[in-house]
């Protein structure tokens, strides 16, 4: 088996625009150059907004750039029961608790507004309720403080312009930036969106996660959820992204900037490469 293993990863909730375009490109690039393999994953399991037409429009999209990818399209909708079932094995060890918290619940606990936190970080309301008196409509939350004390020194390899490094995750910054995340939303059978892509990293045989610099601040708490389940860790590289004229990054909703758009008034991938400094 190859050992350079990458992925790209995009939700079918939109079209495909030149910010994807440059995270597919680099990632199959780069795992081509190493003789490695370069996999696809739909990240669907929010079945309200990912769509089949979207799913499709991402195929043509990425084989129309010349993008190969290897064995076939891995999808998370049919392992939501599995991701569930595999986050409930926490309840065993402790380290999962209900939360009926709604978002202003949060922020009227909050004495003083956090500093150097772009998220808001939980309190702690509901740490000391059992698990037996779980609600339907509750989320989980991870305890993170018991949860750190389990796995001990952990850190990863990052080789992204933006924070080239060897990062180690510091228990008291954790536990000031991190705090006790949920992991299972409320009321739906559905783990957070970086659980489930931790799990299927580890799952796909990532060695190498190639992604934009916006899920940087993810990876602390993906790494910390590989090693409470026993998972590797791959090697990250959080690539710059892809900005419009005004500076702003890419979204889903920028259809302007839909890799479609372009093909239709008659570009070539040679010129979307070109576009993207590819
Ligand atoms: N599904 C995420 C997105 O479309 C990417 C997640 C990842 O690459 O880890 O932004």
């Amino acid at each position: 088996m190859p050992s350079f293993t990458t992925r790209f990863a995009p939700s079918p909730t939109g079209p495909l625009h030149l910010g994807h375009a440059y995270s597919a490109i680099l990632a199959h690039d780069i795992a081509r150059a190493n003789g490695g393999r370069f996999l696809l994953r739909m990240e669907d399991t929010d079945l309200e907004r990912c769509k089949p037409e979207w799913h499709a429009a991402i195929l043509t999209d990425l084989t129309w750039l010349g993008l190969t990818w290897d064995g076939p399209v891995y999808r998370q909708q049919p392992k939501i029961p599995d991701y569930t079932a595999r986050l409930e094995t926490l309840i065993a060890r402790d380290l999962l608790y209900p939360c009926s918290c709604t978002r202003s619940d949060i922020r009227a606990a909050l004495a003083a507004p956090q500093e150097g936190v772009d998220h808001i970080v939980y309190p702690g309301t509901c740490r000391a309720r059992p698990m037996s008196s779980r609600q339907p409509k509750d989320a989980l939350r991870l305890d993170l403080a018991k949860a750190l004390s389990e796995i001990g020194p952990t850190s990863f390899v990052e080789t992204g312009p933006a924070f080239a490094g060897h990062h180690k995750i510091n228990p008291t910054d954790a536990l000031q930036t991190i705090g006790d995340v949920v992991l299972s939303r409320k009321g739906e059978d559905i783990v957070a969106y970086f659980l489930a892509s931790a799990f299927d990293d580890a799952d796909q045989g990532i060695t190498h996660v190639i992604r934009g610099q916006d899920l940087f601040a993810f990876t602390p708490v993906q790494v910390l959820l590989q090693k409470l389940f026993g998972l590797p860790t791959p090697v990250y590289h959080h690539h710059a992204l892809i900005r419009d004229d005004a500076g702003k990054r890419l979204a889903k909703r920028d259809d302007a900037r839909a890799l479609a758009k372009f093909r239709a008034e008659g570009a070539t991938p040679a010129d979307i490469r070109r576009m993207i400094g590819l």
